[in-house]
Order: structure tokens, then C-alpha cells, then sequence
């Protein structure tokens, strides 16, 4: 497994900024009313948000990077002043630029721009904050050429150091990123080094496009929307279903290995338990509005943990018990807004890979390690060879924020750093990012052409004992307090389908292939032979989630190209030609979706090579 490089090269995050700035110049002497939003470097290059009475589109490109390209020769320095906050806000204001206005009055109240956490942006941000909510005197701009931008750097030392760029497109994007402000347009581009690494980019993000989960989920019929159901509520198609059963097959095998128990509780509760869970008042704004029955409010589920603690705490628990796994494929609903819903990646309702893993503590660190070594074993198996944990820490001088006990804090931390080591799994620490209930890691995996996908959450939990009452009598006879492990490594079907999506590009192994064989009669006369091979493929014992090989008899008037072509389009793994002499011998003729010829072969050699790729879960060589 290779360890995921995180960290931006910081010279290319430097030439990436100066190159939002660049575009920034170019427009403004294009478009001298145009008003600016914030500009920061991205992963692959940068955006600024502006505002212009036209709306662009990509046929302005060329104009303004010929604009960029003009001031890149003129190697206009990047000159640093650091003013007086009030300066720096009337000449803003002369300048017409409300919305760096907005931000200087921001800096000068609290310090900081609350739009700096949502962009992950801190290139505006003061030069002497007072830090915790006090405000900055000083801040420091960035002039380039006749452009002149509210900025705390670096840059680069003048214009002719910026590498190769190219713009890419342009969206809607809402002020400070809420929908009640203005929308402006946000031009995002890239910036490389060089041609060569822009130009690998660039065919990075063709290949993107086409694995566009989107438009594979339609092309395969996996999944669609329907407005009279809701935005964010995907309805999954027979072949997305197909999909959903196989992971869960997987999972229950899985875990059955490691000992867990599946529950079933339901998708909502009064509000009473939501109280109890800590999720109202402070996660309401995530939540679903309540539904009244007879008067009482029950809400949607945004957890399940809350019904897995009840499904514990149901009966009294003994050490000899512990630990125990409660796994549920469970449903949530969270309110996400209607702007940020995106495909399978972003929904308002989603079935989770979830358990709760309740333990003493002297077991903490072998289950978690287990868990851990759960993840790995279906990486390997989806062929995920890039992926990088993140461990999220609380502040440790601020650990009275997060909980009153700093020793039980540090006790849960060392519990999952140990692990973690012990695993010899790569992790990354990241300080302050803590849930306010324990120590966390995120899996974060990347699909084969570079998206990163933050797919699982595991948390180590030792406050849920004390909102909920979690115990067991132990050796002694007296009660001691659980620990409970939040995991999901399969993260929920919605963002784990697209992340496969992307992944595949549709083009699944066998076992999770919607549709796992075409069968093709090159004539109408074969139709009555093609209809018998189905039936025995059909009939055949192979161990998928749907009872058997998912077979089909390709019956529309289409020419026989055609037909294996249309089969190809949609990705199955295998095509079955039968004519008269498959007929005569009793055989068919196979073919891989990747054109490969595998020959002649009886039926039940083909069921046999399904069983094996089916029952292994990977496909056999070509
Ligand atoms: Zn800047
Ligand atoms: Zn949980």
C-alpha cells in the first residue's frame, strides 16, 4: 500500500496562488467592473470567485489566458504591503469591491473570515489576528501590476514564474457559500510546472469524465432521481440493487468472520432519543424535520448509534459477552442543502455499513486493530491500492473544550495510536479535528484515476457509556463502563457505488457485475438454443447475493456485432455467441467485454469459470 503524499508541494501551491491572481489581473483589465470574491490554490491549480455583468463561458477562455499569458511575460512583481485595517477598507471601497470589504470588516471584528474555513482558503486572512475572536489592525495586500488584492501569500517573486496554466470551466458559486448571498461565477484553472504535467492532467480529467458516476449510473441503469420523490433520495434500478446485495453479501461474510451480529432497528425515533444522543440540539441543523405522530415528534435517523446503544442496553451485560458487534446496513437521513446534493456522492438518505462494537477497555485495542485490518482486506480485495488514514486529535491544550476528562481523552487516544502502530497501517496525525467524543480515523481511498473518496469513519467512544447507561457486570460483580468502536469501512452504498463507479468505470469484476453474461444468437434460429443455455446457466448453482448467475438472452432484431456491442456498452464481463455449431457441439462461444476470445467451451465450463470468479470474488486471468 502506498501512503498517500497529503501535503501540497509548497512551491506549487505558491505559483498556484500567484496564478489566481494572474487570472484576477487579466480579468480585471478585460472587465474593469468586475468585483472579487476569493481566489485560492486548489489541488490542481486555482479559482477566484468574481462577479461580472456577463456570464462567461468557456469561448472566453481563450481571451483571458491570452490576457494571462501577456502579463506572465510582462513578469510583473508581486509586491507585499501590509496596511492599517482602515486603509485597507476605504481603499476597497473605492475601489468598488464589496465583497473584500465584507472580508476586511470580517478581520477587523473577529480576527478571521469565516469564508476562510468554508474554502479551506487562508490566503486572506490578517497578518496580526489577535487569534480567538479578537480583531486585526494590520493587514497585508498583494499588488500585480495594476491589480491589487487582499492577500497574506506567499507569491512568487514576479509573473514569469508561473508554469504552464489552462482554464477549465466555470460554475455557479454563492457568496461565503450560502445560497441567501449573491452568486458568482467561479472560474476554476490549472497550473502546472510545466506543458508535460499539464497535459497529463488535463488527460487525467478526460478519463474522469468518462468514469463520471453520474453518467455511468445512468448509462448502466444503476440508479436515478425522480422530483417527485425528492432531491438527494436516489431510487436504485434493478442493476443497482444487484449491486447493494452482492456488498452486502460481502460484509455479512465478512463480518461473520469477525464475530458481529446483524440487528435490524428502525429509520426514525422520538425526539426523546435524539436528546439522549446529544443529536439535538446540536446536530438539528443536520437533521430531517420532525414528523408528528398523535402528537409526539419523532425524527429521521442522521446515526444509528443511537438504536445500537438501546439494542445493547436491552438486557443486562455480562463481561463474558463482550465483546459485542452489532452490524446494520442502517438507514439514515440527513438535510443536506440543495446545492452541495451531488449524485450518489452528496444524498439526503443513505443505508450505512455500520456497527458498534461494544468492549472493556483492556479489549479496545485488539478490536480496533481488527477493524483496521477489516478495511485492509477490502481494499485488497476492490483492488484499492491507494488510501491514507487520517487520525483526528483534539487540541491537547484545549482539552477541557471537548470533555471535562483529559485523562480518559489521552487514555482513548494512546488505546487507537497503539493500534494503530501496531497494524502497520500509515496514518497521519491531524491535531484539533477530534469529535467531541472521541479519538477518530478516516479512510480516505482514492479510485484509480486520482479522486479522493472519504469513505469510513472510525471512532473510539467512551461518552456514549455515560449518555446511555452502557454497562457490564464484570468478574468482580460490579459495573464497569464499555467502550464503544463507530465503524462503517464500507461507508454508506450511495458514496461507495460511486465511488466504485469511478473506480471500474462500470467495467465490474464478474462478482459484482449486474448483468454477468449476454447470451447472443446470431440468428433467430439459434433463439430456442440460446434460450436452453440460459436456463441452465440460470438453474446452475453459483454462490452470488441473487441466487445464482445473472444471465440474459440478448432477443432484439439487432445484427450479431451490434448485439455484442450493445453488451459491451454495458459492460457485462462475458458474451455468450451461440450458432450452429455451438448448437450442434452443445457449446458456446465466449467472449470477454475486453474483446479477448476465450473459445469454445461447454456450458458447464463456463458456470464452472463464473462459480470460481463469483465464489473468490476475482476475476480469472484472460
Ligand atoms: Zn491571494
Ligand atoms: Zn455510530
Amino acid at each position: 500500500m502506498a501512503r498517500k503524499q497529503t501535503e501540497e508541494n509548497p512551491q506549487l501551491f505558491k505559483m498556484r496562488h500567484s496564478a489566481a491572481h494572474l487570472m484576477a489581473a487579466a480579468i480585471q483589465q478585460l472587465w474593469p467592473e468586475a468585483k472579487f470574491g476569493v481566489g485560492p490554490p486548489t489541488r490542481n491549480g486555482f479559482y477566484y470567485d468574481i462577479d461580472l455583468p456577463q456570464s462567461l463561458s468557456a469561448e472566453d477562455f481563450p481571451r483571458i489566458e491570452e490576457k494571462m499569458r501577456e502579463l506572465r511575460k510582462a513578469k510583473l512583481p508581486y509586491v507585499r504591503r501590509e496596511i492599517g485595517i482602515d486603509e485597507a477598507i476605504s481603499y476597497m471601497s473605492e475601489a468598488a469591491q464589496p465583497f473584500k470589504v465584507e472580508l476586511l470588516n470580517l478581520l477587523k471584528e473577529k480576527g478571521t473570515t469565516a469564508v476562510a474555513k468554508e474554502t479551506g482558503d487562508d490566503s486572506m486572512a490578517a497578518t496580526s489576528a489577535g487569534g480567538d475572536g479578537q480583531g486585526a489592525d494590520q493587514v497585508s495586500f498583494y499588488e500585480t501590476g495594476s491589480f491589487v488584492d487582499l492577500c497574506r501569500g506567499p507569491h512568487v517573486e514576479h509573473s514569469g514564474e508561473i508554469g504552464a496554466f489552462k482554464l477549465l470551466n466555470v460554475a455557479g458559486a454563492y457568496w461565503r457559500g450560502n445560497e441567501k448571498n449573491p452568486q458568482l461565477q467561479r472560474i476554476y484553472g490549472l497550473a502546472y510546472k510545466n506543458d508535460q504535467e499539464l497535459k497529463a492532467e488535463v488527460q487525467r480529467l478526460e478519463e474522469v469524465k468518462k468514469r463520471d458516476h453520474r453518467r455511468l449510473g445512468k448509462e448502466l441503469e444503476i440508479f436515478t432521481f425522480a422530483d417527485d420523490v425528492g432531491a438527494g433520495l436516489p431510487l436504485w434500478l434493478p442493476n443497482g440493487a444487484v449491486m447493494r446485495k452482492e456488498l452486502e453479501k460481502l460484509a455479512t461474510e465478512f463480518e461473520r468472520r469477525d464475530g458481529y451480529q446483524g440487528v435490524i432497528t428502525p429509520i426514525l425515533a422520538k425526539e426523546d432519543l435524539y436528546y439522549r444522543s446529544g443529536h439535538l440540539p446540536y446536530y438539528k441543523d443536520d437533521m430531517y424535520a420532525p414528523i408528528d405522530i398523535e402528537g409526539q415528534k419523532f425524527y429521521l435517523r442522521p446515526m444509528n448509534c443511537p438504536h445500537h446503544h438501546l439494542v445493547f442496553s436491552s438486557t443486562n451485560r455480562s463481561y463474558r459477552e463482550l465483546p459485542l458487534r452489532l452490524a446494520e446496513y442502517g438507514v439514515c437521513h440527513r438535510y443536506e442543502a440543495s446545492g452541495v446534493l451531488t449524485g450518489l456522492m452528496r444524498v439526503r438518505g443513505f443505508a450505512q455499513n455500520d456497527a458498534h462494537i461494544y468492549c472493556r477497555y483492556d479489549q479496545a485495542k485488539e478490536e480496533f486493530k481488527r477493524v483496521m485490518s477489516l478495511h485492509a482486506r477490502y481494499y485488497d480485495l476492490l483492488q484499492i491500492q491507494d488510501y491514507f488514514m487520517r487520525f483526528s486529535l483534539p487540541d491537547l491544550d484545549k482539552l477541557d473544550k471537548y470533555v471535562n476528562e483529559p485523562d480518559r481523552w489521552i487514555a482513548a487516544m494512546n488505546i487507537v495510536r497503539e493500534a494503530m502502530e501496531e497494524s502497520g497501517l500509515p496514518f497521519e496525525e491531524s491535531p484539533g479535528d477530534a469529535a467531541f467524543y472521541g479519538p477518530k480515523i478516516d479512510f480516505i481511498i482514492e479510485s484509480v484515476v486520482g479522486n479522493e473518496y472519504a469513505i469510513s469513519t472510525n471512532q473510539l467512544d467512551f461518552l456514549a457509556t455515560e449518555r446511555f447507561d452502557l454497562r457490564y457486570v464484570g468478574e468482580d460483580g460490579a459495573e464497569h463502563p464499555v467502550y464503544v468502536i463507530h465503524r462503517a469501512p464500507l461507508g454508506s452504498h450511495e458514496r461507495f457505488v460511486a465511488f466504485l463507479l469511478e473506480h471500474y468505470a462500470g467495467a465490474f469484476p464478474t462478482w459484482l457485475a449486474p448483468v454477468q453474461a449476454m447470451i447472443v444468437p446470431i440468428s433467430d434460429r439459434h433463439v430456442e438454443y440460446a434460450q436452453e443455455v440460459r436456463d441452465k446457466i440460470f438453474g446452475a448453482e453459483v454462490p452470488t447475493a441473487t441466487g445464482g448467475a445473472r444471465v440474459e438472452v440478448d432477443l432484439s432484431s439487432e445484427r450479431m456485432q451490434k448485439k455484442i456491442r450493445n453488451a459491451q456498452v454495458k459492460k457485462i464481463p462475458y458474451m455468450l455467441v451461440v450458432g450452429d455449431a455451438e448448437r450442434d457441439a452443445g457449446e458456446v462461444a465466449v467472449r470477454h467485454r475486453s474483446g479477448t476470445d476465450l473459445g469454445k467451451m461447454t456450458v458447464d465450463a463456463f458456470v464452472e469459470r463464473v462459480r470460481q470468479e463469483v465464489k473468490a470474488r476475482r476475476d480469472l486471468s484472460l
